[in-house]
């Protein structure tokens, strides 16, 4: 049972009893013995099997084509495909059916319609086609940047069928989801997928452009892949009742430096502790049975971190699957008595959360465009591959920057934890060593480098792919035979990301066909290929660097080398709406320039509000929670030093420390009122929503950030037995 149901507040008893409970759980099992695994994966998906059980012949073919030419249904056969995903999902106990999709809120939403109606004072299950293809969400209450005036509140959903529908169990009952797409009215995108699923097509298109040129006749489209590594925290959720800072923001906004933290550096690949361990089998059957192929488990950097990982699908599935796979950690824990972070910075001086999005891209056939291949030809396709990449990177570092601009990703990014917030490309010493010796085109160079490299005739050497070859403090790093974009946050939703990168990377095959086409005429299409390549490289050389992205030296050479350099988010997001980026957003047909706008306003607002609230969680446990703590531990001192002296007893150190305490009591209460001046002007400062986040920014994060250091600094003093808050040697060592 949670101490905060037994109705306690948060008190130096309540965080005592809490303690308390945690050495009395265990393990939590499961509820049914899990069947083998390949029965067990997808039982929970309406995917091809079942359609194809549940189908006329000819409507299944009809789905299928309209899945893969991204066609609509017709009405019969809309009919049909909800008719059966109705009674495959009732068969499961499911009563209700809801659209499921990805507003610009960073999480997913939902809004559940039974499948009940009356039929002659009946009632019936059922569910048309109309319901399936499109529903009608208000949409008054999500972010729209402006898109929406509230006078035309409503928001359409469509069905997309490349990402199928899934049943989610919980305690009494199963609910439908079916994954769709978030439109206004007037067609633009309210949602994270659209433009997603835009940046797909806009890559498949110039991807088979290029590689036709490059000779393959077969390719009709390519997509691209993704695997995304996520780091959490699990916290017991007893002693999370007792933050009111985490509940309300997700991070620890107060907590001095734990006596251990991270320094002995045993929890990474440690031993999983029962009760973690438990958990995590448990979330990861869920996933499985949702279809979410999550393959890898491990103990983070961090005392009480974590991370899981699936094997990579195609982006728009896999990022889906991310935002279940979420979800289902957060709820899950629950039932286990954890609760699950997901925020980048949950705490001070340790470890922070990543989500290493590993991208790549495939053609139909099934080859992977980043994988150098064994043949000259699958080698000249594999660097024309590589310095598309490097151009995009080089050329739209910026725009790639916004999309890992948020309140929570600041702490990591530029911290000595993280990528740092400039974005280079790592690619190891052999492949760095070819791109220089297709740069130097003569083999002079070092002895270590290779003879002159021709793209079309030299194969090149064999890269190894061995882990004690990665750069960790990169922010894009190639791992083999994927990119590796490491800068993204953990609780972010990495449709956006994604959709960047696919954008800017059908830019650079875009420029590459336009080139090669060019040239081939005059020189045919190797030496075309060779000249359009050692020219691209040349150019985006400057984007590669394999040091040490923490370093200082680093930031100095990047500044050199004219890479931009965003410091926070808030300097980052005016670049989402820049000519540059509105011109390319708006060629590949992935955003137009309203859409970018509001994109750009909500995600001022959003830092805004994350600030605002975290301002105020501030307030709130500094005045109500901290002060009165440290005021009564004052008190016992000053009674304890006025009884001894009333005895003729010397004092003097002891008044000395009294007076440190009281000192910083007075610094306390000076900060409150610093934060709750900065706060108030901030709160109330008219303005566009850039100039608002700016001033949350320079004004509240610094006065909390002061106001953060004389609590801690309290913390250490007050007496342990009358300290409220659960502290960070329990919050990341018991569980
Ligand atoms: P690590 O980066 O720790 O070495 P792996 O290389 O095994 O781990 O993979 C990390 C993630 O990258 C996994 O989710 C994996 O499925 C994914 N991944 C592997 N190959 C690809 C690919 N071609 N495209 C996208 N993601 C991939
Ligand atoms: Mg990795």
């Amino acid at each position: 049972m949670s101490i905060v149901q037994g109705g306690r507040s948060v008190s130096a008893a309540a965080r005592a009893a809490a303690i308390q409970l945690i050495a009395r759980k265990s393990p939590v099992a499961v509820a049914a013995a899990p069947q083998p695994l390949p029965q067990l994966f997808g039982v929970n998906v309406f995917g091809l099997d079942q359609m194809r059980a549940r189908l006329p012949e000819s409507a299944y073919k009809a789905l299928r084509s309209c899945m893969e030419h991204g066609q609509e249904l017709d009405h019969a056969l809309a009919d049909l495909v909800a008719n059966a995903m109705k009674e495959w999902a009732v068969e499961r106990g499911a009563t209700h059916f809801t659209h499921w999709f990805q507003p610009m809120t960073g999480s997913t939403a939902e809004k559940h319609d039974s499948f009940a109606s009356l039929e002659g004072g009946k009632l019936i299950l059922e569910f048309s086609g109309k319901a399936l293809i499109k529903g009608e969400p208000d949409a008054s209450s999500f972010p729209s940047g402006g898109l929406r005036a509230t006078f035309e509140a409503r928001g359409y959903t469509a069905w997309d069928p490349t990402s199928p529908a899934f049943l989610r169990e919980t305690t009494n009952g199963s609910t439908l989801c079916i994954p769709t797409a978030f439109c206004s009215w007037t067609g633009e995108a309210l949602d994270e997928k659209t433009p997603l699923l835009r940046s797909s097509e806009a890559l498949s298109r110039e991807a088979v452009r290029l590689l036709r040129l490059l000779g393959d006749e077969r390719v009709q489209y390519v997509y691209t892949t993704l695997g995304c590594e996520q780091e959490y925290f699990l916290i017991d959720r007893d002693l999370y009742l007792l933050r009111p800072d985490l509940v309300a923001t997700g991070r620890t906004l107060f907590g001095a430096r734990p006596p251990k933290g991270q320094e002995l550096e045993d929890h990474y690949f440690g031993s999983i502790q029962p009760r973690v361990l438990a958990f995590m089998q448990e979330a990861e059957l869920e996933l499985w049975k949702l279809g979410v192929p999550v393959k890898t488990r491990h103990n983070e950097v961090a005392p009480s971190q974590y991370e899981v990982a699936p094997i990579f699908e195609r982006t728009t599935v896999a990022v889906d699957h991310n935002m279940l796979a979420m979800e289902v950690m957060k709820q899950v824990a629950q039932r286990h008595g954890f609760h699950c972070l997901l925020h980048e910075k949950p705490y001070a001086g340790i470890n922070g959360s990543g989500k290493h999005n590993n991208w790549s891209m495939a053609t139909d056939g099934g080859d992977n465009l980043l994988e150098p291949g064994t043949s000259p030809e699958q080698n000249m396709r594999f660097m024309v591959m590589l310095a598309a990449v490097m151009r995009a990177i080089d050329l739209h570092a910026d725009l790639l920057r916004t999309t890992i601009a948020h309140a929570g990703n600041d702490h990591r990014l530029g911290a000595n934890e993280a990528p740092p917030a400039i974005l280079s490309i790592y690619l190891g010493e052999q492949l760095t060593d070819v791109v220089e010796a297709l740069i130097a085109g003569t083999g002079r160079g070092s002895e270590r480098k290779r003879d002159t490299m021709r793209l079309g005739v030299s194969v090149l050497p064999p890269l190894p792919r061995d882990a004690t070859d990665r750069n960790r403090t990169s922010p894009f790093a190639f791992t083999g035979n994927k990119f590796e974009f490491r800068a993204v946050g953990a609780s972010q939703a990495c449709g956006r990301p994604n959709a960047v990168l696919n954008t800017i990377v059908a830019d650079s095959l875009a420029c590459i066909a336009d080139e090669i086409e060019r040239a081939k005429a005059q020189k045919g299409l190797e030496a075309a290929v060779n000249e359009v390549v050692v020219d691209l490289l040349k150019k985006h050389r400057r984007i590669l660097f394999n040091g040490n992205g923490y370093s200082a030296a680093w930031h100095q050479e990047a500044e050199q080398r004219g890479l931009p350099s965003f410091r926070n988010a808030v300097d980052a997001i005016g670049n989402f709406g820049s000519r540059k980026n509105v011109e390319l957003f708006e060629r590949f047909g992935v955003l137009s320039a309203k859409e970018v706008e509001s994109r750009m306003n909500i995600q001022f607002e959003a830092y805004s509000k994350a600030i605002a609230i975290e301002g105020q969680s501030a307030l709130s446990l500094a005045r109500t929670v901290i002060l009165p703590a440290a005021q009564k531990s004052q008190l016992a001192v000053a009674q304890s030093v006025q009884a001894a002296k009333a005895c003729g007893i010397d004092v003097k150190v002891q008044e000395k420390r009294l007076r440190e305490l009281s000192a910083r009591i007075e610094a306390f209460v000076g900060a409150i009122d610093d934060l709750t001046t900065q706060f108030e002007q901030a709160e109330h400062h008219a303005g566009a929503p850039a100039d608002h986040a700016r001033t949350y920014r320079d004004k509240v994060v610094p006065a909390m950030g002061r106001l953060r250091e004389v609590a801690d600094g309290l913390e250490t003093m007050v007496d342990d037995a009358d300290w409220p808050l659960p502290k960070y040697r329990e919050i990341l060592f018991l569980q």
